[in-house]
C-alpha cells in the first residue's frame, strides 16, 4: 500500500482552494457538502494557510501552484494540487456516494482514469438505497450494543440484519417497515452466537478465482486457518482485523498433526467464533477436508464446505490442455504420488489404460516411483505430458513433454513450487492441432 485511505472530518473547518474556475469549481462542491468553510483566492500569500485544515490547488499559474504546495507540506498541512502528483501530500480518490457510504477509490497515483472506471463499475454493483441500510444500522446502534455487548455476538447479528429482511426493506425504500423489522431481529436475536466453521476452497491462489461465496465469507470471517498452499494474494481478501492461525505444512514436516487442527477447528467454533478454514484449491480434493468436516460433525459443530477451483483445472485451464477430449480423453482421474510409507500405493492396470487423462497431485519427488508403476503396466514412454508449477497463478511455469522426458527433466526444472503432473493424449493437443482435428 503507497497511501494510507482515511477520511476527514471537516464540518466547520476552514479550506483553502487556490485558483478559479471549472475545475477549482468541481473541487470546491463536495468540500462544501461535506461541511467545510471555503476561502478561495487567486494569488498564494503565507497568510491563507492559517487555520486551515485542507489545501487545494486547481486553475491557478504554476508559481502560485508550487508556492501553495511548498509551504503548506513545509506547515504540515495536507495538501493536494489538482492533477500534480509530485506536488501532492495527498490524492484525492475517485469517489462514490451513497448517503453516509463513501466508497473512495486511489490507484496510488500511478492511473486516475483507472480509477474513475473502477468507480463506474462499482457504481454500478452498489445498490442506490445502500445508504439507507447505513442509516439504520446508524439509528440502532445504542441499542445494539446495549444488548448485544460482545463483539462476536453483535457482530453476527448485524450481519444477519444487513443481509435479511430489514436491509431489504431498506432497500426498496420502505425505511419505517425496515426499522420495525430490525428492531424485532433485535428482540429475539441470541446474544451467543453459535460459532460456525466454514471449509473454504481458496482456489490455486490468485484471488480472483476465488469463488464469490469464498469473498464474502473471508470478509467476515473471525477466524482464519490456513496453511501453505494458500497466496498472499488470496489472505489479502479476508477481513482486516480477522485473527490469522498458520497451521502450514510441508511435505514431511507437518507443523500441525492433522488431529490438532481439527481439535482446534472445535475449540474454536465452541468459543463462538466464524471461523474459515481456508484450502489451497479445493478442500476435498487431497486437502483433508473430508477428515476435518468428521471431527467437526462429531464434535456437533455446524460447518459448510464451500468448493474451490482444484489444481488440475487452474493448471490445465491456464496451460491451454483440455482434460476431456472428445474422441481422445473420455475421462479424467485425480491421482496422488503422496506415499504411505515411502510406498506408491496405486492401481496402476487402470492407469495405465489409454483414452484417459491423469491429474497427478504431489507428484514431483514420487515421479521415478510412478513413472516406473505405469510403464510396468503398459503405458507407452511416449505418453504426452506436462507438468505445471504455481498454476492458476501469474507465476505458472509449464514444462511439456512426454512420461520419460518430464520424469528426466523435471527434478532440474522444479523450483519447488506445488506441481502437478497432467498425463494423456489430450495433453499433447496444441490448440492449433485441435482445431484441425475437428475441423470435419
Ligand atoms: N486441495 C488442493 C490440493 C492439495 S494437495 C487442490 O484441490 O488443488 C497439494 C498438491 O496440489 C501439490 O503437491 C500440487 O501437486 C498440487 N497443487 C496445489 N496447488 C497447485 C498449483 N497452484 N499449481 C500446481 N499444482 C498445485
Amino acid at each position: 500500500m503507497r497511501h494510507y485511505p482515511a477520511f476527514l472530518k471537516l464540518d466547520g473547518r476552514t479550506v483553502l482552494l487556490l485558483g478559479s474556475g471549472e475545475v477549482a469549481e468541481r473541487k470546491a462542491e463536495p468540500l462544501k457538502r461535506a461541511g467545510a468553510i471555503i476561502r478561495q483566492a487567486d494569488v498564494f500569500s503565507p497568510e491563507l494557510l492559517d487555520g486551515i485544515a485542507l489545501a487545494l490547488g486547481a486553475d491557478a499559474p504554476e508559481a502560485e501552484l508550487h508556492a501553495l504546495s511548498e509551504a503548506a507540506q513545509a506547515r504540515g498541512i495536507p495538501v493536494n494540487i489538482v492533477d500534480r502528483p509530485e506536488l501532492c501530500s495527498f490524492i484525492s480518490p475517485a469517489v462514490i456516494e451513497r448517503d453516509d457510504i463513501t466508497v473512495a477509490v486511489s490507484t496510488g497515483g500511478a492511473a486516475p482514469v483507472l480509477a474513475r472506471m473502477l468507480r463506474q463499475k462499482i457504481e454500478a454493483v452498489l445498490p442506490p438505497l445502500i445508504g439507507r441500510v447505513a442509516a439504520l444500522g446508524a439509528r440502532f446502534q445504542a441499542a445494539v450494543r446495549a444488548r448485544l455487548p460482545a463483539l462476536p455476538a453483535r457482530r453476527a447479528f448485524l450481519e444477519r440484519a444487513f443481509s435479511g429482511a430489514p436491509a431489504e426493506l431498506a432497500l426498496a425504500g420502505r425505511q419505517e417497515e425496515a426499522e420495525a423489522a430490525f428492531a424485532t431481529m433485535l428482540e429475539s436475536s441470541e446474544t451467543r452466537p453459535a460459532g460456525m466453521v466454514f471449509l473454504v476452497g481458496g482456489g490455486p491462489g490468485a484471488a480472483d478465482l476465488l469463488t464469490l461465496r469464498a469473498l464474502r465469507l473471508l470478509g467476515e470471517a473471525d477466524v482464519i486457518v490456513h496453511d501453505r498452499l494458500v497466496g498472499e494474494a488470496v489472505l489479502d481478501m479476508a477481513r482486516r482485523d480477522a485473527e490469522r492461525i498458520y497451521v502450514g505444512k510441508l511435505r514431511a514436516n507437518h507443523c500441525m498433526k492433522q488431529q490438532d487442527i481439527n481439535a482446534l477447528l472445535v475449540r474454536l467454533a465452541l468459543e463462538g467464533k466464524r471461523v474459515v478454514r481456508l484450502k489451497g484449491g479445493d478442500p476435498f480434493v487431497f486437502g483433508r477436508g473430508g477428515e476435518e468436516a468428521a471431527a467437526l460433525a462429531r464434535a456437533g459443530v455446524a460447518h459448510e464446505v464451500v468448493p474451490g477451483v482444484t489444481a488440475a483445472l487452474a493448471c490445465a485451464a491456464q496451460a491451454g490442455i483440455p482434460l476431456t477430449l472428445r474422441g481422445v480423453a473420455r475421462g479424467l482421474t485425480f491421482v496422488t504420488g503422496h506415499t504411505q510409507d515411502g510406498r506408491l500405493d496405486l492401481d496402476f492396470e487402470a492407469l495405465a489404460r489409454p483414452g484417459q487423462t491423469l491429474a497427478v497431485y504431489m507428484g514431483v519427488v514420487t515421479l521415478p516411483a510412478l513413472r516406473a508403476g505405469l510403464l510396468a503396466a503398459g503405458m507407452p514412454s511416449d505418453t504426452p505430458a506436462a507438468m505445471i508449477e504455481r498454476g492458476g497463478t501469474p507465476q505458472q511455469r509449464t514444462l511439456r513433454g512426454n512420461l520419460t522426458s518430464i520424469s528426466n527433466e523435471a527434478p532440474e526444472w522444479t523450483t519447488g513450487g506445488p506441481a502437478l503432473l497432467l498425463l494423456g493424449e489430450a495433453v499433447a493437443m496444441t490448440a492449433g492441432e485441435r482445431a484441425l482435428a475437428y475441423a470435419a
